[in-house]
């Protein structure tokens, strides 16, 4: 049988964590911290699950954890959804942004995505039968060229695709850009689709720019979130989606028929620990420790990179060491140098390389001090 996603070959995360594990490399590749998440949340899972919240959650979420998250989008971004009709929680955001593209995009439809994007877009894109339309993001700073973003806008686009704070490079959109684009998609039909998965991990004092923040942009966005950046379990893929109720409305269908529900005694473990804002609004400060500390370890090394704004991967160039091919270069640095990265052009659908790696700084000290002194002898 024809495949449906005949490009859809093994992630490169999980090329370059299994090449790592075989080579016993460091790992800054995928983005996961190797430290431990907070042991206070494990216990109120472990809580919930002796209370007997072992069996199916309501399909939207358990009320005391859509209050809880809907109160703190109110109080970070003015922005008040409604509790019972706008706000679903997923596996991950991986499932949510899967339900709101397949919801919205039909056989012929384009979707506007920038490049560098992470890679889970377009393989929903094409298995809805839509077309991605991209737009590369250039220079050292990776910003969005608007009037390139303007002329792709047609009558056929039906969902424009933003990620700030932005992986793989750390940058992040300003509120500028969030007015310039509020203003692009005024007296249109556009969804947008807005990955805020790294909210919490934004740097130097700059303020999360969340689409629900703009009226104009609130009414038709999607907003996707994950708990698992955030409080430093990506393995327990918990995530969630607010939007609009015309919006949630569908998209809760795509969510019933993949999942139907998620973790039930993982969902009250947050309602209780999302009680306290310093849970998640100290990350930030703790996610800056860690950049500065690597930035500082790969002092005086051959690698060069701007500070990241947001996320937990710090980008790199390597021209002064070497032209090879980020991805050869990447996986020559595993089997003969111990030392696991992301290559960027593989998030770039032409490969086209710039010579620059993706370092995850979510990592222990001791394993930072590790990579830079291997980056070091480069
Ligand atoms: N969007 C971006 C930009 C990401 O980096 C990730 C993490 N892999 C996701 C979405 C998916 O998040 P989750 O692990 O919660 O599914
Ligand atoms: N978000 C993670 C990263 O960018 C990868 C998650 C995954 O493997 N799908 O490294």
């Amino acid at each position: 049988l024809p495949s449906k996603l005949p490009a859809g070959k093994t992630s490169i995360f999980s090329v370059m964590s299994s090449l790592a594990r075989k080579h016993n490399a460091i790992d800054l590749s995928q983005g996961f911290p190797n430290f431990e998440t907070d042991r206070k949340l494990k216990e109120l899972v472990y809580k919930a699950m002796k209370e007997g919240y072992n069996q199916y959650p309501p399909m939207n979420g358990i009320p005391e954890l859509r209050e809880q998250v809907v109160a703190k989008i109110e109080k970070l971004y003015g922005k008040k959804y409604n509790e019972a009709s706008e706000i679903i929680f997923t596996a991950g955001a991986t499932q949510a942004l899967y339900c709101a593209i397949t919801a919205f995009v039909h056989p012929g439809d384009e979707v506007i995505v920038f490049k560098p994007a992470y890679d889970s877009y377009e393989p929903d894109i094409k298995l809805a039968g839509g077309k991605t339309v991209l737009i590369e993001l250039k220079g050292e700073d990776f910003k969005i060229n608007w009037e390139e973003l303007e002329q792709k806008i047609s009558s056929k686009t039906r969902m424009v695709i933003i990620n700030t704070p932005h992986n793989p490079t750390g940058t992040i959109l300003n509120k500028e850009d969030m007015l310039r684009l509020e203003k692009l998609l005024n007296n249109t039909n556009i969804i947008l689709l807005s990955d805020e998965v790294y909210e919490h991990l934004i740097y130097d004092d700059a303020q999360h720019q969340s689409a629900s923040k703009f009226p104009g942009l609130a009414e038709r966005a999607i907003v996707c979130a994950s708990f698992g950046k955030t409080f430093h379990n990506t393995g327990w893929k918990m995530g969630y989606c607010v939007a609009p109720e015309v919006l949630m409305n569908e998209i809760i269908k795509f969510h019933q028929a993949t999942v139907f529900c998620v973790n039930h005694p993982m969902q009250w473990a947050f309602a209780d620990y999302l009680k306290n804002p310093d849970h998640y609004l100290e990350r930030g400060d703790f996610y800056q420790q860690k950049r500065d500390k690597f930035l500082e370890l790969m002092h005086g090394s051959k690698f060069k990179g701007t500070p990241s704004k947001g996320t937990y991967f710090q980008v790199m160039d390597y021209s002064a060491i070497t032209d090879e091919h980020d991805v050869d270069f990447a996986k020559r640095l595993i089997t003969e140098n111990g030392l696991a990265s992301i290559p960027i052009s593989v998030f770039n659908k032409d490969g086209k390389d710039d010579k620059k790696l993706r370092f995850c700084f979510a990592k222990t000290e001791e394993t930072l001090e590790k990579a830079a002194e291997i980056l070091h002898k480069l």
